[in-house]
């Protein structure tokens, strides 16, 4: 069975129960998560499983794409039983804070896109920094200037409190969205139905991802650094405070 991926409509639950379906060794899949897994540059959520007044750590989360499940690791071998009812707490410091990063970044994102036609060509999303890749054509100041705008852009907008809105459209539907398909790479290429994450009047992506429900829960975005790894890699680094 896959797992059923509760932070999909809803980023905010902090805890649920789940059943053990499966464990081999430190790794266990169980029948619903709250756990985010490492997919497309974002790190993994962390957290830990509670049975018996006994917590194991989740140190990461995989996501098995070709059975749909994720598979959660832990930092030692389970004392419980596959079909036994566990407790799942998220470390929701860490997964705010890569909420309100990875809004921040479609803002960035699209602000790039609009302005200078740049798409993403990699990125991360760490508790620490954000980074993204930019097939931009400029470098040097040009590059410095352009990025200081955008983030001084997408601060403001950020501060506008727009709503972020999540549902699901058929595929055939979302692929006639222009701009939609400049992350397709972070959908299941086997569903036929995309969660969509709209920032109205902002971006529009196909996203499986979490991300605050108001752009003015991002806080303050910083700049941090831009290193030019090339001609497709104008890497852009940023924080949220
Ligand atoms: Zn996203």
């Amino acid at each position: 069975m896959p797992t059923d991926r509760l932070y999909l409509k809803d980023s905010y639950l902090k805890e649920c129960e789940a059943i053990i379906e499966n464990i081999s060794d430190n790794k266990v899949i169980l029948d619903r998560t709250i756990i985010h897994p490492h997919a497309s540059g974002l790190v993994s959520d962390q957290g830990v499983i509670i049975y018996n007044n006994e917590e194991l750590n989740i140190i990461d989360a995989i996501d098995d794409r070709e059975n749909d499940n994720v598979i959660h690791i832990l930092d030692k071998k389970p004392t419980f039983n596959v079909n036994e009812k566990v407790k799942i707490v998220i470390n929701w410091n860490r997964r705010y804070k890569l909420m309100r990063m990875h809004t921040a970044s479609h803002i960035i994102a699209a602000l790039a896109y609009k302005k200078f036609n740049a798409m993403i060509t990699g990125g991360e999303i760490t508790e620490e920094y954000a980074r993204d890749d930019y097939n931009i054509n400029l470098s040097g100041d040009a590059l410095k200037n352009a990025f200081s705008d955008i983030i001084k852009e997408a601060n403001n907008i950020a501060k506008k409190a727009i709503e972020v809105k999540i549902y699901n459209m058929k595929k055939e539907e979302a692929l006639k969205i222009e701009g939609i398909v400049k992350l397709l790479e972070r959908e299941p290429p086997k569903s036929e139905i995309w969660r969509i994450v709209e920032i109205p009047g902002v971006d529009i992506q196909a996203d499986g991802g979490p991300h605050v429900n108001n752009t003015s829960e991002i806080g303050d975005i910083e700049l941090v650094k831009i290193e030019n790894k090339g001609k497709d890699k104008k890497r852009v680094y940023f924080k949220v405070i």
